[in-house]
């Protein structure tokens, strides 16, 4: 896609921060950070979002976010991770080029990276049940 920024950063078009770079992927710090050491997982193919990526490079890229977790842990240090991957405007999604936030935690940081938990109710529970078993 030649007009996506990500598509420019993950192929080194653009310059990044970059923590780490192979065959599929690039690794690079978020300029709008949540935390100190946020990064993002860019594949160097254009997929819009999850929907969209093949199965096994989705899987490739939850590899890399153990591999980077793993070893940004230590490094920082931290004391948790979000790993999150927003998909659809709804959901958050700014930048329409599949990618995986890995956001490190601190004890009281404050990043509020959560949501207000509701209720599940009967009703809702089996009207989701049974339309997801359909299509599933
Ligand atoms: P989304 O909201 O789509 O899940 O996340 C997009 C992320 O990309 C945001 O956290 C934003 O700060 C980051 N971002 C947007 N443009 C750039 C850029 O040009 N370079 C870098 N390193 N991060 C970017
Ligand atoms: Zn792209």
């Amino acid at each position: 896609m030649s007009d996506c920024i990500f598509c420019k950063i993950a192929n080194g078009e653009i310059p990044s921060a970059t923590l780490y770079e192979d065959q599929d992927f690039r690794v690079i710090l978020d300029l709008g950070p949540a935390t100190k050491g946020h990064a993002l997982i860019l594949p160097k193919a254009h997929y819009a979002d999850l929907t969209e990526i093949p199965e096994e490079l989705a899987g490739k890229a939850t590899a890399l976010a153990k591999k980077i977790v793993t070893a940004m842990k230590t490094a920082l240090p931290c004391d948790g991770y979000n790993v999150v991957q927003n998909n659809g405007l709804a959901a958050g999604q700014t930048v329409f080029h599949y990618h995986v936030h890995l956001i490190p935690r601190y004890a009281d940081d404050h990043a509020g990276i959560g949501w207000k938990p509701g209720k599940l109710t009967e009703e809702v529970r089996d009207e989701v049940l049974a339309k997801a078993k359909e299509v599933l």
